[in-house]
């Protein structure tokens, strides 16, 4: 393994007892600031709450009520800020498709360790200033733009704020900055490959060394699939826009699981149906309180995110503890004729497969009284659309491989290498169109 380097030694390896302490302190103020807004304010004090005088350990964390998306849409647009309107500098807000957007806010503190978090992030994969950063995700309200261009540009990289979309020109911009580390969503990292390729641009003409790939899941086969692809290491990148964007949690140089940054935020496991804390180590529902922001306190934020913690120590030596890959959302969970069902696991098997290609698309519907499953996939490049044969064995192999893992007969349909839609921003994995039906 190469060398490892720390953003912040010291804080990056604070013994477990301390850095609980100084999440109790940062707690305590983060209760202050949540009891100056309208709706916490109100909360907080129904549930005994009053004064951060109610927080002695981590244990008091749980005399305070869980927020929820719907509990910040019901609160916009002002209704979580804790500071004077003129503090705040900047918004953004989630890329959630539809009602109202959940806004977070910003002072110029927040934004300053918000930077902080991610110039570690960023470090913590062995980036230098040597390096040159391509942004190759959208800008504007999504955290992922303005998140990772200021982190890098603290690392002292050299920052190419590209953006998302239109492959020719990224590959134009590789080639003349000599661009050594990308930002992309993983599914757009598969289909800058399988352009690559189609527009014969030499993987020699290329300096590409590194990638963070986020803001969807994706299975440990597709990142091993863009690293053999791409012949560069990926690093898992986790966040939400309510606990800022990106930098919440993030992959070391081991690449096993992302380190929470536990100084910045308090993570809980719990099960999503009865709202206990989940036994060591066991799958549920990320609970995050935000230690790291002023203007929007958020505490016990309900993040639908489906993880566990990793209870071994990570061999970088950061103390900050581990999340397994985030396997979807608890509210992404398909029902097919009774049985439940994650994308993810679809893609889990179909990216293991080397005669499938880097885009793929699921897609439910009604068939009478039963549910009809579709899993639409491209062939990879050395599989041509004309040969029956070969396509129906293929057909059948990956039907069965999906039926024996996931106990849903589904129906399988072969497209061209390229040929299925891509998204800019975050993949759309999934249609259901039985919705339509209702
Ligand atoms: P929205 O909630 O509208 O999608 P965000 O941009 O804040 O808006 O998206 C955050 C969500 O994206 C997370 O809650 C999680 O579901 C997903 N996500 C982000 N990073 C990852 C990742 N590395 N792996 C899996 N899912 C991720
Ligand atoms: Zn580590």
């Amino acid at each position: 393994m190469p060398e490892i380097q720390y953003w912040e030694p010291d804080l990056e390896r604070l013994p477990r007892t301390e850095l609980e302490a100084l999440q109790v302190k940062k707690l305590r103020k983060s209760v202050e600031d949540a009891l100056r807004t309208p709706v916490y304010g109100e909360r907080l004090r129904k549930h005994g709450v009053t004064s951060s005088d109610c927080i002695k350990s981590l244990d008091d964390l749980r005399r305070i009520p869980f927020t929820t998306k719907n509990d910040l849409r019901d609160g916009f647009p002002y209704g979580f800020v804790s500071v004077p309107k003129d503090d705040i500098i900047r918004l953004h807000a989630s890329s959630g498709t539809t009602g109202i957007p959940t806004t977070i806010y910003f002072n110029k503190g927040d934004i300053a360790r918000w930077r902080n978090n991610m110039a570690r992030s960023i470090f913590a994969t062995g980036c230098t200033k040597s390096d040159v950063f391509q942004n190759m995700i959208t800008y504007g309200m999504f955290t992922g733009g303005l998140g990772f261009h200021y982190g890098a540009e603290e690392v002292g990289m050299l920052v190419i704020p590209s953006g998302a979309g239109n492959t020719a020109k990224q590959f134009r911009m590789m080639q003349d900055y000599g661009t050594t580390v990308l930002h992309a969503t993983p599914s757009f990292l598969l289909h800058v490959e399988s352009k690559m390729r189609e527009e014969g641009v030499a993987r020699d003409s290329l300096k590409l060394r590194k990638a963070f790939a986020g803001a969807e899941p994706y299975s440990e086969d597709t990142r091993r699939r863009i690293e053999g692809l791409l012949n560069i290491d990926v690093y898992n990148s986790y966040g939400l826009s309510e606990m800022n964007g990106p930098s919440v949690a993030f992959e070391c140089q081991c690449k096993s699981g992302l380190h929470l940054w536990e100084d910045s935020y308090i993570g809980e496991i719990i099960n999503p149906d009865t709202l206990e804390p989940a036994k060591e180590g066991e799958l549920g529902e990320l609970v995050l309180s935000c230690l790291c922001r002023e203007a929007t306190p958020l505490l016990r934020y309900r993040t639908r995110d489906l993880t566990a913690f990793y209870t071994e120590p990570c061999a970088c030596g950061r103390t900050h503890r581990r999340l397994r890959r985030i396997t979807g959302r608890s509210d992404d969970m398909l029902i097919i004729n009774g049985v439940n069902l994650f994308p993810s696991q679809i893609e889990e098997v179909i990216m293991a497969m080397k005669e499938v290609g880097n885009n793929y698309l699921i897609v439910v519907e009604k068939d009478g009284a039963l549910d009809r499953f579709t899993v639409k996939t491209e062939v990879g490049p050395d599989i041509f659309m004309d040969d029956a044969r070969i396509l129906n064995a293929l057909k059948e192999k990956i039907r069965k491989t999906l039926q024996t893992s996931i106990t849903v007969n589904p129906r399988v349909e072969l497209h061209e290498n390229g040929s299925l839609p891509v998204a800019e921003g975050k993949a759309k994995r999934v249609q259901d169109l039985r919705l339509k039906d209702i």
